[in-house]
């Protein structure tokens, strides 16, 4: 049996800032035997600082200017938390994040940027569009985008922002540049007596020049004191109209940091040494704009947070090994390159200044060179080398025990169910005898079921939800309600204080659902391995008051079939593995696969269901096959399937799960000579489903009511496919496909 490397210590990156991109490519490119390394970041994709404005402009796409934190972490082999963090108590090394459970580091780095001040300001935060977070920017400037070009704009149409620096003057000039050909009017509103106030007088005046031939109104010494809606009220008591406005004023950090008792700047910033350590906690690290460098404080910029990058990782690296951390002093004067709009740009360095088309495109070539480092990942390290890694202290490497060996020690598992039992006191017994009855009304039947999964996200919290969900969907398939659940968990090797947090997690998640439809987990069985599996027995009864249990068979000719939810996790995940996939097509599946069956299966009974069953790991071909019985077939229509975002494009470049080809082999005999079918879409028959929809059976006349209600309970992408049909005599292949 191999040696296997328990993991010891948690590092928890939260933000997914321009310093923890790069430190985050370096420490898996360096990996440490033993350290679990998580990031939390709210969305999938980060954007790129430099070609923000770009991206406004038109000159990039959104994919060109954003890294793709979900395809880097699954890269680097670190887990990938989509939230936002929301406090830190650094006493007992918990960060809570919004709508889940709180995380346990440590150590821990922040970098999660800064956003504009809007509290100062009454109504803004009511009326303006923020630069920062970028995503929302983003949202409603493409919705305005579309808007004006769709429809046009009033000629007096005004959008307003309220800067004055860098990032403001960028911006107003990329949205003057794209909506050119329209009838706009902007106006850069700016408090101070000139724009720009660090850089030098010519680079000033070019870009001032800039404004001016893109027919933006610069307004100077127009400090607003207020917003109402459609007016900006500044301190002297005067008034200007606006119709869509964007704020883009000083930093600010968001309260929870100064909240958190961590030492912070009289901003609120985060206080950190020139090691980038916080200054009173040794744990915790801060780069970027959240830090402020106490012996070198800078302007909030992003080449600093870049710059920070590898002495953040490297230091993050020497703490966990106990070797010597590197001072980080930032440079005084910093090349800036301001882009005007129109693929020319400015650079400002101390009293140095250039202006031109050339300028962008030295701007442009910095800026695609910087990303092309996380497109172009470098392959994986060698399992030679993986062997000779440093390993952190106490992490031991010895051949793993089988039987009751490889169990999860005591104290992990008492001290997670001690805390489940505290969350979630009626669904989590906490420990208790060696069996549990399974509470029935007399005479009432049982159903049963069992499903385990392998890990599919890295996310143990989503990974419970997951699994207990794909579980939970057998019960609903057969009209049943759920009544308690036993899990079967497998975790990967770990010290003792990483196997409770882990199994906390993956229990959180599981009795979230669990919690939400009435079901106890009773108990389960915990054990280690060299990967994450997880799944739950689940019982259940009748969700009908008559005891009636919905079945696979019982379809009848004429039925129509229902498909509640879109296919194609299969492709996705094997694409995600591969590197392949868009990190917002891996969080559309996510989201997919963590919606519960439960309501439909009760609109199924509802609407006079006459079959169903769910769809996974065989596809909706091989689910669909189990409904027919002899005498009957279907015709499927392909373009009804409803589908994942990208999934249609990953089968069509060839990647489908591991298990597709074993679907193709033991459904294909099943289709009627397909003529002139959409291929790919074919293939989607065959797509393996985690927690996938249900697929109903039911009369024709009451399918589309049962969609309209689908809909209108959150499953969106529910769609009649197809219907049942009888089966001509003689015929060996049940399914047509249209
Ligand atoms: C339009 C514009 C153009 C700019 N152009 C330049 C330029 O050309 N050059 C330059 O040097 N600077 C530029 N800046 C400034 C630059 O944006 C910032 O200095 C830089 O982004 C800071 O990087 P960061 O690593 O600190 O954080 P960010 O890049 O802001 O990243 C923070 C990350 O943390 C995540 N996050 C936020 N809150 C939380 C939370 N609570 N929990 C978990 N995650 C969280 C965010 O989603 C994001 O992924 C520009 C700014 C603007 C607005």
């Amino acid at each position: 049996m191999q040696p296997v490397t328990e993991l010891r210590r948690d590092l928890i990156l939260v933000g997914g800032g321009h310093s923890h991109v790069l430190a985050l490519r370096m420490l898996a490119m360096q990996p440490i035997a033993g350290l679990r390394i998580t990031l939390v970041s709210p969305h999938s994709h980060t954007p790129y600082s430099g070609m923000l404005p770009g991206l406004v402009a038109g000159h990039y796409s959104f994919e060109q200017a954003h890294i793709d934190l979900a395809r880097l972490c699954q890269w680097a082999g670190v887990r990938f938390i989509a939230a936002e963090v929301t406090a830190i108590d650094p006493l007992t090394r918990r960060l809570s994040l919004a709508g889940r459970p709180p995380l346990v580091y440590d150590v821990v780095s922040i970098d999660i940027g800064s956003q504009p001040e809007l509290d100062a300001v009454p109504g803004a935060g009511e009326y303006a569009t923020a630069v920062k977070p970028v995503a929302a920017l983003w949202r409603r400037w493409q919705e305005l985008h579309e808007r004006i070009v769709a429809s046009g704009a009033a000629a007096d149409y005004r959008i307003a922002m309220v800067g004055g620096g860098a990032g403001s003057v960028e911006l107003v000039l990329a949205m003057a540049h794209r909506l050119h050909d329209r009838p706009l009017a902007f106006d850069l509103w700016c408090g101070a007596s000139r724009i720009l106030q660090d850089y030098n007088a010519r680079a000033r005046r070019s870009v001032m020049e800039a404004l001016q031939h893109h027919g933006i109104n610069v307004h100077l010494n127009a400090r607003v004191a207020a917003v109402e809606e459609a007016a900006l009220v500044f301190c002297d008591g005067q008034r200007a109209g606006y119709d869509e406005l964007f704020w883009c004023t000083g930093a600010a950090a968001p309260p929870w940091i100064a909240a958190s008792g961590l030492a912070t700047d009289a901003n609120g910033f985060l206080a950190v040494r020139d090691t980038l350590q916080s200054l009173r906690d040794d744990r915790v690290f801060g780069a970027g704009d959240i830090a402020t460098q106490i012996n070198h404080p800078r302007p909030k910029a992003g080449v600093f947070a870049v710059r920070q990058g590898p002495v953040l990782a490297h230091n993050l690296r020497a703490m966990l090994l106990h070797r010597s951390l590197r001072r980080y002093r930032p440079q005084q004067r910093f090349l800036s390159l301001i882009s005007l709009g129109d693929k020319q740009a400015t650079a400002n360095k101390g009293l140095l200044t250039a202006t031109g088309a050339w300028v962008w495109r030295w701007k442009n070539r910095i800026d695609r060179k910087f990303m092309a480092r996380f497109e172009q990942l470098p392959p994986g390290m060698p399992r030679a080398a993986r062997r000779r890694l440093p390993s952190l202290d106490g992490a031991s490497q010895q051949a793993a025990c089988g039987g009751c060996g490889a169990k999860v020690g005591a104290d992990a598992l008492a001290g997670a169910l001690a805390q489940l039992h505290r969350d979630f006191p009626q669904y989590c017994t906490g420990g208790g005898d060696d069996a549990v009855a399974v509470p029935a009304p007399v005479g009432v039947a049982v159903v049963q079921s069992l499903d385990l999964l392998r890990q599919l996200v890295s996310d143990p919290w989503q990974m419970g939800r997951i699994a207990a969900n794909h579980a939970l969907s057998d019960l609903y398939a057969c009209g049943a309600r759920p009544v308690s659940a036993l899990a079967a968990i497998t975790l990967p090797f770990a010290g003792s204080v990483l196997l409770q947090r882990e199994l906390e997690q993956l229990l959180a998640g599981a009795l979230h659902e669990f919690a939400e439809v009435n079901c106890r987990l009773n108990g389960g069985h915990s054990m280690q391995g060299p990967e994450l599996n997880i799944g739950f027995v689940v019982n259940g009864v009748s969700m009908s008051p008559d005891g009636t249990l919905l079945g696979k068979r019982g379809a009848a000719p004429g039925d129509k079939l229902v498909l509640t939810k879109a296919l194609g996790t299969g492709t996705l995940f094997a694409a995600h593995m591969q590197l392949a996939a868009d990190g917002r097509d891996v969080s559309a599946a996510v989201a997919s696969m963590l919606q519960g069956n439960r309501v439909a299966a009760q609109l199924a009974l509802a609407h006079g269901a006459s079959a169903c069953t769910d769809i996974t790991g065989f596809g909706l071909l091989g689910h669909l096959l189990e409904m027919l019985s002899g005498a009957l077939g279907a015709r499927l229509e392909l373009v009804q399937l409803p589908l994942l975002r990208g999934a249609i494009e990953q089968v069509g470049a060839g990647i489908v799960s591991t298990m597709h080809a074993a679907n193709v082999r033991s459904a294909e005999w099943s289709i009627q000579q397909p003529q002139s079918v959409d291929e790919t879409r074919l293939q989607m028959l065959f797509d393996p489903q985690t927690s996938g929809g249900l697929l109903i059976a039911l009369p024709a006349a009451r399918a589309p009511a049962l969609c309209d209600a689908l809909h209108s309970e959150g499953c969106v992408d529910a769609r009649i496919i197809g219907e049942v049909l009888a089966l001509a005599s003689g015929s060996t292949a049940p399914v047509q496909v249209g």
